[in-house]
């Protein structure tokens, strides 16, 4: 693949929304990334060209065995700049996905350098509010008309931008959560540690059956005894016990969430006690009932992160640090969104 991105210019551009108003992944640009795979010429240079629709077969084999991974990340705007969180960190973990799925794998680098250049040429579309961001999302799909179960000759890599408000109104707020005890999210030696399509698929139903009993997200627990918590909703989970922060050991079937990863290194930085661990949910039960888990919290991309007010495990319902958001998630929260928007100096270099 080149240097240069070949760029298909857009016949008109849209007008740009209030993204306050805008419901996430409802907008999206002008221009997206396109790149189509053949086993004869490999993965094609990748050009920018308008948003559109894509043109697939009813045969193709990814919408039905479900050859789909897919990233998530984000572009924040500081004044004239506009700035990345550890890029390099999605493309990578979109290759361990398309690995995992017999997929081909891309260019990092080549992709790094797209993305790039579509953000330049996009950069009026990321919004300049606070907590505003654009939303960059790169997914890889088998579109080969062919109906065997087999990985797919030819595939197609995007990436589209959609502007995206504040999760918060300007605050974290704190949910309810409900401990899962009958579906399972992920297991170990299946695909529960990458970013595919199905995974997401598999959780809607728990999701809306705690929606309908009033809690707004699932806390999973693994697959195989489903005694250890894993993940909350499509976020990693941390727990402030003793003064220590507390997450899930990675084990196969978790997600490594950036977010997670990034969090950890944080904490450490600024002295905090961080353990990664196996966590049985009685012992957290056990810790909400004494008193010594004093903070719970979600962490990812979309809301860096999100805290726990209340959690229903075993059939009863905890209140976690009085419904408030704790000092611990505060103070992470605003050191880690203060790196992302360029207002507090990035000592790791994950600012691009
Ligand atoms: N777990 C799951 C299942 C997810 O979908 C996500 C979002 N990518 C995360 C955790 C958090 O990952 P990240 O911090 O990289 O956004």
């Amino acid at each position: 693949m080149g240097q240069t991105i070949q760029i298909e210019k857009a016949v008109s551009l849209k007008e740009k929304p209030d993204v306050s108003t805008v419901k996430f992944g409802t907008v999206f640009t002008d221009y997206m990334f396109s790149s189509n795979y053949t086993p004869e010429h490999g993965w094609e240079e990748p050009s920018i060209v308008p948003y559109q629709n894509l043109e697939i077969s009813p045969a193709a084999n990814g919408i039905h065995y479900g050859q789909s991974v897919f990233e998530g990340l984000k572009a924040y705007k500081n004044g004239d700049e506009v700035l990345l969180f550890r890029p390099d960190e999605n493309f990578k973990r979109l290759n361990t996905s398309l690995e995992r799925l017999a997929m081909p794998k891309i260019n990092e680098e080549v992709s790094l350098n797209a993305l790039y250049e579509l953000i330049k040429l996009e950069r009026d579309w990321v919004p300049g509010g606070p907590g505003q961001s654009l939303y960059i999302r790169p997914f890889v799909f088998a579109d080969e008309a062919f109906l065997g179960v087999r990985s797919a000759r030819t595939y197609q890599y995007n990436i589209i931008l959609s502007p995206v408000a504040g999760y918060y109104g300007g605050q974290l707020d704190p949910t309810a959560i409900y401990v899962e005890d009958d579906f399972v999210r992920a297991v170990r030696g299946g695909v529960g540690d990458i970013k595919c399509a199905g995974n997401y698929a598999a959780s809607i139903l728990a999701q809306q059956k705690a929606a309908e009993m009033g809690y707004e997200q699932v806390l999973w627990l693994d697959g195989v005894e489903q005694k250890y918590v894993e993940e909350v909703g499509s976020m990693n989970i941390f727990f402030v016990r003793n003064n220590e922060l507390i997450t899930p050991k990675l084990n196969g079937s978790i997600l490594s969430g950036i977010t997670r990863k990034s969090l950890i290194e944080l904490a450490e930085y600024k002295g905090y006690t961080v353990k990664e661990e196996r966590i049985h949910i009685d012992e957290l039960q056990a810790g909400l009932k004494d008193g010594s888990v004093t903070e719970i919290f979600g962490s990812g991309t979309a809301a860096v992160i999100s805290p726990v007010g209340r959690m229903r495990i075993h059939g009863e319902d905890y209140v976690v640090n009085d419904n408030q958001v704790g000092p611990v998630a505060e103070d992470l929260y605003s050191h880690y969104t203060g790196i992302q928007y360029g207002h507090l100096e990035d000592p790791f270099g994950w600012i691009v």
